[in-house]
């Protein structure tokens, strides 16, 4: 599913992110940059060593922002990683720190000349963030970027089962009828 946001695309595909050809992918990290399971754990393993060296390098990253690394083996020409918040009871500044997140990677996309970037739903797995509500301000926060800024021409969403895709799409729908 596509939607135009003025000059830009938004996009929402079912997938794995690690196969992406978008000049970014964002990284769903932990805040040691230490790797990890999930979307974390399959970019690692697809994209090699020279990843790891370079988190190592750089050593951590803050909830809410974002690091930008080589894509080693992947086709992806570089990788964000950045941190969302572990969801307790939604009264822990999560919301602000996950749109945070989103703000930060597309900012560090801006800067590095980099015009398409693909997300996985940060905070949706290990971390707990219930996907309705990560899902509305997932959409929103990337919206407000598309509408305030001009140099990425494409976001994708990269959603890992049809549930969460459906749950996007809907989303979406309700956002941007
Ligand atoms: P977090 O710790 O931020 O919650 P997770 O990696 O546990 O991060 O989960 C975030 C989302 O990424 C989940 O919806 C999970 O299903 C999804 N995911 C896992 N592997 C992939 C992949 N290869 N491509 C895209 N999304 C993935």
């Amino acid at each position: 599913m596509d939607k135009k946001i003025d000059g830009a695309t938004l996009s929402l595909v079912r997938g794995d992110i690690t196969v992406e050809e978008t000049d970014a992918i964002v990284n769903a990290a932990n805040s040691r940059l230490a790797g990890g399971g999930g979307v974390d754990g399959a970019i690692h393993r697809a994209g090699g060593p020279s990843i790891m060296d370079e988190c190592r390098k750089i050593g951590g990253c803050p909830t809410g922002e974002a690091v930008i690394t080589t894509a080693g083996d992947l086709k992806a020409r570089r990788v964000i990683h950045t941190v969302g918040p572990v969801y307790r009871d939604g009264r822990h500044r999560e919301p602000e720190l996950l749109a945070s997140a989103y703000n930060a990677s597309l900012e560090l996309a801006l800067k590095n000349n980099l015009k398409s970037v693909s997300f996985p739903s940060i905070s949706t797995g290990a971390y707990g963030y219930p996907v309705e509500e990560a899902s509305e301000i997932a959409l929103n926060t990337v919206i407000g970027f598309l509408r305030s800024n001009k140099g990425i021409t494409l976001v994708r969403f990269v959603l890992f089962s049809d549930r969460d895709y459906g749950v996007y799409k809907s989303t979406l729908e309700r956002l941007l009828p």
